[in-house]
């Protein structure tokens, strides 16, 4: 890692939850942060000005708009791949496009932003994809869809930590349980069921999802790569 000047930074959909905790930690610590919104412009306006960053219009969902982001963004350090959609139903009542927008923008989107990112990384680089623990425990029905686009982030890491090892680019999931945002308010209709699998009875936090992803690419993970961080109040224990 580069000590010197600002870690430059780009999270794939930084607007809102999860992915705004993301941007607001790195800022704060002095990187040079570049994010992504699809749909929620308003708020990716504030949360630039809020934090002194940039936000940049792009649909994770297409492939070429993701492409031509990531190569004009020149050599980065961290790559967090934070975009995600939840589509959740009767896998016989959901309609197929549905379906591959979710795959587009939860799988593909993830491969081609990390492979483009890497393209002209530093050496020392990180690439964090934001997966879930649904990627290993789905204890409820109607989520295949959204599950089978979290497990195959893990096998993605384990294959571009290969691919990206001798170049010293480490490539993690961190894998979130239920969180407070708009995609799964602690207040929200199903809370009450996820506790009802969970060792710890509550949503955890965004800041703290962002703070695990900080310790990622920091100084002290550069031995950490090919790996799953579970960040989940124990629904996967
Ligand atoms: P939110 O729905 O609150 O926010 C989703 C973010 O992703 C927004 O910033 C949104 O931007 C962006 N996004 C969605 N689609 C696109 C797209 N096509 N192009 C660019 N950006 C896009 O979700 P969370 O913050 O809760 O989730 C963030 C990540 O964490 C997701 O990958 C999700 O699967 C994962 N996760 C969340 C959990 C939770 O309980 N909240 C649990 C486990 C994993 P915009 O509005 O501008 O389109």
């Amino acid at each position: 890692m580069r000590t010197s000047s600002p870690q430059q930074v780009m999270v794939i959909g930084g607007s809102r939850g999860i992915g705004a905790a993301i941007v607001r930690a790195f800022a704060a610590q002095g990187a040079q942060v570049r994010f992504t919104y699809a749909g929620s412009a308003a708020a990716a306006h504030a949360l630039a000005q809020e934090t002194a960053s940039q936000a940049l219009h792009c649909d994770a969902g297409d492939r070429q708009a993701l492409v031509n982001t990531l190569a004009a963004a020149g050599p980065l350090d961290v790559l967090v791949y934070n975009a995600g959609v939840l589509l959740s139903g009767d896998p016989l009542g959901l309609a197929a496009d549905d379906v591959d927008r979710l795959i587009d923008i939860n799988v593909r989107g993830t491969y081609h932003a990390s492979v483009e990112a890497a393209r002209q990384m530093r050496d020392g680089g990180r690439i964090i994809h934001i997966g879930s623990v649904n990627g290993d425990r789905m204890p409820f029905p109607g989520l295949a869809a959204y599950a089978l686009s979290k497990s195959a982030l893990q096998g993605m890491a384990r294959g571009l930590a290969r691919d990206f090892g001798p170049r010293g680019i480490t490539v993690n999931v961190v894998q979130p349980g239920p969180t407070d945002t708009d995609m799964n308010p602690a207040g929200g209709p199903h809370a009450e069921l996820m506790h009802s699998v969970m060792a710890l009875k509550q949503h955890g936090s965004a800041a703290d999802v962002a703070a695990l992803v900080l310790y990622l690419a920091g100084p002290h993970a550069s031995g950490i790569t090919g790996a799953m961080h579970t960040i989940d109040g124990g629904f996967g224990a």
